[in-house]
């Protein structure tokens, strides 16, 4: 083993809570070291994590082409353009999302030079004192002493053990690189990622059955948003079953055989070519922490922290999917950026009450803050105002009518506790909710701020008009 090299601050995992921590980190003034152990499919070292290798950006690009596939076939003809023989290149569709996964993963290593971080991609594994040491992927062992380290180590998909991985049966991984549209594709979880990959395979001719084994359908966003959604996917021929329970699996001839126990408590078999598993994610937390690190891992693989993502150890952080909370990409960035911040000694913090939720299907499915059902558990006086896309006219243009715009506020203090949509591009439009919610805006205030004609956002405007019932595009 080489000499320790000495950092301020060792960062373990390359993935969005890393890498936004490295960049702060070394931006402030830091001596930054970054690990990373992940490899592309070119074999080749790509920083950027789970989000840039096979999680939000090629989800979103299959979302993508699939989606102009499926419009071709099911929303052109409204405009008057027709077709004839449209066929979907997977390997054209696939190629594209791997140079985009390319480009951007390449850009981190960029950004990583440019603000003089220094690299290294291997398995790195905190010991007491510190120090990590690093497994290249040459064989070498380099030993790096932190001041502070900051373990961003993301997370893995759960594997069922009556589910192993292969061939037949993918998590996300697989899902993202069949070479073929699967003519049947069972899918265990209607969460975002079984409804995201389902929805991409499903777009491109694939026959898509969801397993589910809550018996609500998207218990964790607004009871009439996940009821337009599902309404929504059933047109789509989105075969989506609540309360089964998967109990085996087995790799035929014919296919994956599926068991399962359906709501009515009735065993049930399914037969598909192709066998999605996404049932979440589990913090990557094995083989992480040596002996004696005094770093705290929970039940469920997560390392504790407090508010301030501290482990407890003097200068010990952890960031992002490895930690408590929702696993999402930028909750993960900003709790990178307030670490290094506050090592910096600047007053570095994440509000969680503000953390937007996407789900990119058609049509898009977001929110913010808290739903009518906790608002009522909770016992919180609210008032609701809600517009329908179906009177937007940028919407009814775009012809992408379904859905609508859903603003909560206090009955007393009409402070906006909640804003949920469903529809067209509202991972964008989440935002004017993120943005009022932060500067503990009302939606008095959110109905007297002038919003462009025609856009998608005067559904948010009218929104918060109804809340005080003077919606002008409808009956209040
Ligand atoms: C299909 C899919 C779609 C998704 N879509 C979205 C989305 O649209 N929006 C969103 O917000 N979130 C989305 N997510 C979730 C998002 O990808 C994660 O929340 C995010 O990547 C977590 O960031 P992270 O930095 O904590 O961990 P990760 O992205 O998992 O990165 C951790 C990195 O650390 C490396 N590492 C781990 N242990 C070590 C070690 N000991 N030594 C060296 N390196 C190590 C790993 O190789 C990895 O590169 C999606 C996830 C999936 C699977």
């Amino acid at each position: 083993m080489s000499e320790q090299q000495q950092f301020d601050v060792v960062v373990i995992g390359a993935g969005p809570a890393g890498y936004h921590a490295a960049i702060r980190a070394a931006q402030l003034g830091l001596k930054t070291a970054c690990i990373d152990a992940a490899l592309g499919k070119d074999g080749q070292p790509a920083l950027g994590g789970t989000c840039l290798r096979v999680g939000c950006i090629p989800s979103k690009a299959l979302l993508d082409s699939s989606r102009q596939f499926w419009n071709m076939h099911h929303i052109f003809d409204q405009h008057g353009i027709s077709f004839s023989n449209e066929k979907i290149d997977v390997g054209t569709m696939v190629g594209r999302k791997d140079k985009i996964v390319k480009q951007f993963t390449g850009g981190i290593a960029q950004l990583f030079k440019a603000n003089k971080i220094t690299t290294f991609y291997g398995f790195g594994q905190l010991q007491p004192g510190n120090v990590v040491v690093v497994k290249q992927h040459d064989g070498s062992t380099v030993e790096l002493k932190g001041t502070n380290v900051i373990i961003a180590a993301g997370s893995d998909s759960i594997e069922l053990p009556f589910a192993k991985f292969g061939e037949h049966i993918v998590d996300n991984v697989g899902a993202l690189d069949f070479t073929e549209v699967p003519k049947r594709l069972g899918v265990i979880g209607a969460g975002v990622i079984g409804l995201e990959l389902g929805s991409v395979w499903n777009r491109l001719g694939s026959q898509v059955t969801i397993l589910e084994g809550l018996p609500n359908f998207l218990a964790a966003a607004d009871g009439e948003v996940a009821k337009v959604a599902a309404r929504e996917f059933k047109k789509q021929n989105l075969d989506i079953r609540l309360g089964c329970k998967v109990s085996n699996t087995e790799v035929k001839k014919d296919g994956v055989h599926v068991s399962y126990t359906d709501d009515k408590g009735a065993t049930q078999e399914l037969v598909v070519d192709k066998l999605l598993v996404a049932v979440g994610r589990r913090a990557a937390t094995k083989n992480l922490l040596a002996d004696g690190t005094g770093v705290k891992v929970n039940e469920r693989g997560q390392i504790e922290v407090d508010e301030h993502c501290h482990t407890g150890v003097d200068g010990v952080w952890a960031v992002g999917d490895c930690v408590r909370g929702p696993m999402l990409a930028h909750k993960g960035f900003e709790e990178g950026i307030a670490v290094a911040e506050l090592i910096a000694g600047l007053p570095g913090h994440v509000n969680f009450d503000t953390i937007p939720w996407v789900i990119y299907t058609e049509p898009e499915i977001a929110w913010v803050g808290k739903t009518e059902e906790q608002l009522k558990a909770e016992g919180i006086p609210y008032k609701a105002g809600s517009f329908p896309f179906a009177a937007v006219g940028r919407a009814v243009a775009m012809a992408e009518p379904a859905g609508f715009v859903k603003v909560l506020a206090h009955a007393e203090t009409d402070t906006v506790l909640g804003m949920h949509l469903v529809g067209a591009n509202v991972s964008e439009l989440v935002h004017e909710g993120v943005l009022t919610m932060e500067f503990k805006g009302s939606a008095d205030d959110l109905a007297r701020i002038c919003h462009a004609h025609p856009s998608l956002s005067e559904a948010v405007h009218d929104a918060a008009m109804a809340v005080h019932k003077r919606a002008i595009h409808k009956a209040n």
